[in-house]
């Protein structure tokens, strides 16, 4: 009977220090890799940053692990994108519990709309292509205009702010710097497309995440016509791809799920064109890779892109 306590004593204390370390920083989870830059380079050293869907992870289709539950339990700020983009941790939220504030990056910006059965696989999204049209859904990609961009860094900060009073200078110091410097990547992408004659600013490419991309640097993003985006195209395919881009004068071609060398090569002899890149839309790519932050993602696409609309790549 008096043995209890005694047992119980040395977990007390480590459940207290480890109580007092978790009391140390703010804990805070971040939904995707490009999110969880922007927190972290607010946050710094005083918030304790989990990321759920990390570096090259598709978060549209992520499927969450009970140990994001575990930490979205724990944590006292919460920011997701919003927009349908990562609605599942909405859900997580749910059935974790928890008490933290849930932000939102994308709130106060006005969406773009896209079509959903573009940004769908498999069964569901072949149903909605042989509907009778489109379906129209917000566009989540907001960080694709590096003014959305600031937008969510001063969204971040005030929240950060909120839940941490104590650390408001540095949340503002931190959050300042941030802005500056996306204000230069933001006139550098600038300048970088106004090399490219204006009837070039065309780009193809299966990826439909440039919505906003397009619409803030004057970039006309198309799909490839008549090519799936799941799995190497036919021949047929192939050819009606070659002339669309001959028609449409384009040089710019980003098909990530091309990858069979005859079909490139193909691409090569008949429209004159690479197949060049990997363009980053949804997901940083891990650390040492081309996109490790969020800067670095907008440096590596601009710099794969204007080359490439060019006719230089
Ligand atoms: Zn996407």
């Amino acid at each position: 009977m008096n043995r209890r306590p005694l047992l119980a004593l040395p977990a007390l204390l480590l459940a207290g220090h480890a109580a007092a370390e978790a009391n140390d920083r703010l804990s805070v989870v971040a939904s995707f890799s490009i999110l969880g830059d922007m927190v972290g380079r607010i946050g710094g050293e005083r918030i304790a940053l989990r990321t759920i869907a990390g570096p090259d992870v598709d978060a549209h289709a992520f499927q969450p692990r009970p140990s994001d539950a575990v930490a979205l339990r724990g944590a006292r700020l919460v920011v997701r994108n919003g927009l349908g983009f990562d609605a599942w941790i909405d859900r997580l939220l749910r059935s974790a519990g928890g008490a933290g504030t849930v932000v939102t990056a994308t709130d106060g910006i006005a969406p773009r709309s896209m079509e959903a059965h573009r940004h769908e696989h498999g069964p569901a999204a072949r149903r909605q292509q042989s509907g009778a049209g489109p379906r129209l859904v917000p566009d989540p990609h907001a960080w694709q205009d590096l003014r959305h961009g600031q937008a969510y860094l001063r969204t971040i900060a005030a929240a950060l702010i909120t839940a941490d009073p104590a650390g408001e200078e540095t949340y503002r110091r931190n959050a300042e710097t941030q802005l500056a410097r996306l204000a230069a990547l933001d006139s550098w992408v600038r300048a970088q497309i106004a090399t490219v004659p204006e009837a070039q600013r065309k780009v193809v490419t299966s990826h439909d995440a440039f919505g906003y991309f397009a619409a803030a640097y004057g970039v006309t993003f198309l799909a490839p016509q008549g090519v799936s985006t799941e799995g190497e195209p036919s021949a047929a395919e192939v050819g009606r791809l070659i002339r669309q881009i001959r028609e449409q004068r384009i040089t710019a071609v980003f098909l990530e799920n091309m990858a069979n060398p005859a079909t490139l090569r193909r691409l090569a002899a008949e429209a004159g064109v690479q197949v060049g890149g990997r363009l980053f839309a949804d997901a940083l790519s891990p650390p040492g890779g081309p996109a490790p932050d969020y800067e670095a993602m907008f440096r590596h696409n601009v710099g794969l892109l204007v080359p490439a609309m060019r006719g230089a790549a």
